[in-house]
């Protein structure tokens, strides 16, 4: 018997993890996206991000993010077994750990490490963090979406809601640009970048604009690269299959979702730099994600301060495929 009967606005990896955390405390969910799930479509961030479940350089960041990053990767490997085994599409989650290099303040990251109860090891000028996973973030959302859908999540895909309009009642209904409404008992918002278009009139403090990423795409022989490889504010990691990702930009470009020559030559030299294989090999992908950018990284997860019945977990900005099930984690306890 279904508890509640929840909209969930949004189908990115936040939108689909949140959908299955409720589906499974038996709520009646609705996933509303106004693209098609796990396609690569128009900026969406969870298909065209890199699935390092771990912040770059975590130091840097307040411990808010940190707890929520680190609890979303180590839910990652029981939940990439569970889609695999219930779906049949394997999301690739691997311990390939993550080797940072040069420059970097060597005592702030081990003080950190073992503050936050990570190993690490020196290895000359280089750490290792041997505990980081990557998962196949395409992958993952193709496994969500089978998930979902023998789960008896119903997917409303090429369905956009409009803007809510001003108010503090409780939302019965939410229209959409068609003209249809949607009912619930309660709606949770996970739209990425566009949470503050749809939200501006009932929530105008929240923070959240698109920052572009960048990123290439090789195919090299398998095991190229063991570890997640970061140095000076650019990152490279690779498939099981070879597939050797290299990036990432962080432009402040508005909703514009191109990808440009400039920043691809930038991207390149910096590859090249790291690993002189990739010289003369060549570029199969060069694509771009709108991330829900947000300030210090911080997200918005909870119950809007006036609407009872409306959740946010949104602005999840560089970190929302790590954060992710944490965050769903938390909504599903909110709601009961
Ligand atoms: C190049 C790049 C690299 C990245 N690398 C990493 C990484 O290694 N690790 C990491 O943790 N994170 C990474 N990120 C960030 C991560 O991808 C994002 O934080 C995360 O995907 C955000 O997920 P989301 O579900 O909130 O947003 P999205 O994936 O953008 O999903 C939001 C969805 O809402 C839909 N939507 C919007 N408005 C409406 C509406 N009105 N009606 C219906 N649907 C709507 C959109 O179509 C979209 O599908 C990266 C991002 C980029 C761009």
């Amino acid at each position: 018997m279904a508890k509640r009967s929840v909209v969930v606005v949004g189908g990115g990896i936040v939108g689909c993890l949140t959908a299955m955390q409720l589906r499974k405390q038996g709520h009646a969910v609705t996933l509303v996206e106004r693209n098609i799930i796990a396609a690569q479509t128009s900026g969406e961030s969870s298909w065209a991000g890199a699935g390092i479940a771990f912040p770059l350089l975590p130091w840097f960041y307040q411990d808010v993010v940190n707890e929520l990053a680190l609890a979303g990767a180590r839910a990652y490997p029981a939940v990439s077994a569970e889609l695999y085994a219930e779906t049949g599409i394997d999301p690739e989650c691997s311990q390939s750990g993550m080797l940072i290099q040069p420059p970097f303040d060597q005592q702030q990251a081990i003080d950190w490490c073992t503050r936050f109860g990570l190993e690490y090891a020196l290895q000359g000028g280089n750490l290792l963090i041997p505990e980081v996973v990557q998962i196949r973030n395409p992958r993952l959302l193709q496994s969500l979406k089978a998930w979902l859908i023998k789960h008896g999540v119903i997917l409303r895909e090429q369905t956009q809601l409009m803007p809510l309009q001003e108010g503090g009642a409780p939302i019965t209904r939410w229209q959409t640009t068609t003209g249809d409404t949607l009912s619930a008992d309660v709606f949770v918002v996970t739209s990425g970048a566009w949470s503050f278009e749809l939200l501006k009139q009932t929530a105008s403090s929240l923070d959240i604009k698109p920052m572009r990423g960048q990123m290439l795409l090789y195919h090299m022989m398998p095991g190229l690269l063991p570890h997640i490889l970061y140095r000076d504010g650019f990152y490279m990691l690779q498939r099981r299959d070879g597939h050797l990702l290299a990036g990432s930009s962080l432009e402040d470009v508005g909703f514009d979702t191109g990808v440009t020559d400039s920043m691809r030559q930038e991207m390149l030299q910096k590859a090249e730099a790291i690993l002189p294989a990739l010289k003369g090999q060549p570029i199969i992908k060069h694509w771009s994600g709108l991330r829900p950018g947000t300030p210090h990284n911080i997200p918005s997860i909870g119950r809007h301060p006036q609407i009872e019945n409306l959740y946010l977990n949104t602005g999840h900005f560089r970190y929302g495929v790590t954060m992710a099930p944490e965050c769903a984690r938390r909504i599903a306890a909110l709601l009961g």
